[in-house]
């Protein structure tokens, strides 16, 4: 397995790779940039098929964090950490600890947090012995997805304004595929501001629970993004914009939480080139980091939820200058994001000569 020529390595500055046989534990953490701040990004545990397909996850999702925290304006760079394991088998305490260990001996250069597979439960556990910890719950700013799906809906609200004229959900169609965290909150804001709601989920029980509480539409997993929509909210996991499924879509919209959404970067131009409106998925899910930002004894809600709207105002920025330059909604929030690191690296370099 390459690591330096593996296909996402793309300037990391430092990966770590942590074994602690007595616990079973194998984690890689992925410290992309810290030129804007200390590397936030999650801890995810997953059942890979092997070592390559945990460094890939890592690398990708690191990097994806450098340019999400500089899309938001936050003083964070990039980085992600990956348990290679099953987290209903797998996860003890120990094994939770020994991965604290390793994040503390990084000394802050890299801030852990919740993400696929982990807890805000486990997360006190690893809080416990590292303060390199964010969105804890006891004393610290709590389970981020409410404040994440707030942030995507305003990112849908943009996104109808720009493509309708109008941001109202009143006769609005949304397929929200996966009602995780993130999916069932943005379900109810959906719903609360009048928008017919299709909703998809491999579990049943989520399903049942947004048609019984919200009044949601149940589609089948493999229909949800076909169906005719104004929106389709991909809020599962990575890489469901693809070969496959762009031709397959049925919205005008296509605005969600999930992380890396595109399967490539090549497919912004595929979904322009079928007139479909790209939200980037980073500029619309930025709400959970958003959110951490306001980790503390004083976190307030109030202003993470309001700053979590200001995403509204971002994508505004992004759909209007990739049609004015005829670029992918993905290539300009890309620029937009370099443009922040370059000029933040350029001040710190003219520091450290002066
Ligand atoms: P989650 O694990 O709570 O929910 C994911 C849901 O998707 C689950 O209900 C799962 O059953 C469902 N699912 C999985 N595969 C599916 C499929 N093929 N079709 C339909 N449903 C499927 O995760 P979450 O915290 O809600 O996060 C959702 C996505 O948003 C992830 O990609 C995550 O990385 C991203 N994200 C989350 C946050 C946050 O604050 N939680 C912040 C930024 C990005």
């Amino acid at each position: 397995m390459s690591v330096f020529s593996a296909p996402s390595f793309r300037d990391h500055e430092e990966v770590v790779f942590h074994a602690d046989p007595e616990v079973g534990l194998k984690a890689i953490i992925a410290i992309h940039d810290t030129t804007l701040g200390p590397a936030l990004g999650g801890l995810r545990m997953w059942d890979y098929g092997d070592d390559a397909a945990a460094l890939e996850d890592a690398l990708r999702l690191s990097r994806g964090m450098t340019y999400k925290a500089a899309l938001a304006g936050l003083h964070y760079g990039g980085g992600k950490a990956v348990i290679m394991g099953d987290p209903g088998r797998d996860k003890t305490p120990a094994l939770l600890a020994s991965f604290a260990d390793a994040v503390e001996a990084l000394a802050g250069r890299y801030i852990t947090a919740e993400d696929v597979g982990i807890s805000t439960a486990d997360l006190a556990i690893i809080r416990s012995r590292t303060k390199h910890a964010a969105g804890y719950a006891d004393g610290g700013s709590g389970d981020p997805s409410p404040v994440t799906a707030w942030g995507v809906f305003h990112a849908i609200r943009a996104a109808l304004a720009h493509r309708f004229g109008a941001d109202g959900l009143e006769g609005r169609t949304v397929a929200v595929q996966g009602l995780g965290h993130v999916g069932a909150h943005l379900v109810r804001f959906l719903s609360e501001a009048g928008a017919r709601v299709l909703v998809a989920d491999i579990d049943p029980a989520r399903v049942a629970a947004m048609v019984a509480t919200l009044g949601a539409e149940a589609v089948p997993v493999e229909q949800i993004h076909k169906v005719p929509a104004d929106v389709f909210a991909p809020c599962a996991l990575g890489a469901g914009l693809n070969d496959t499924t762009i031709p397959e879509l049925g919205a005008a919209i296509v605005a969600g939480a999930a992380n890396n959404q595109l399967a490539e970067g090549r497919h912004g131009e595929v979904l322009a080139a079928r007139g479909i409106l790209y939200v980037p998925d980073y500029a619309a899910n930025a709400g959970g980091i958003i959110n951490i930002n306001y980790e503390g004894p004083d976190y307030d809600a109030e202003a993470a939820f309001a700053h979590a709207a200001r995403i509204g105002g971002t994508v505004r920025e992004i759909l209007r200058r990739a049609e004015a330059e005829g670029l992918a909604t993905n290539r300009i929030a890309d620029q937009i994001a370099e443009a922040r690191i370059a000029e933040a690296r350029a001040g710190r370099d003219l520091r450290l000569a002066g």
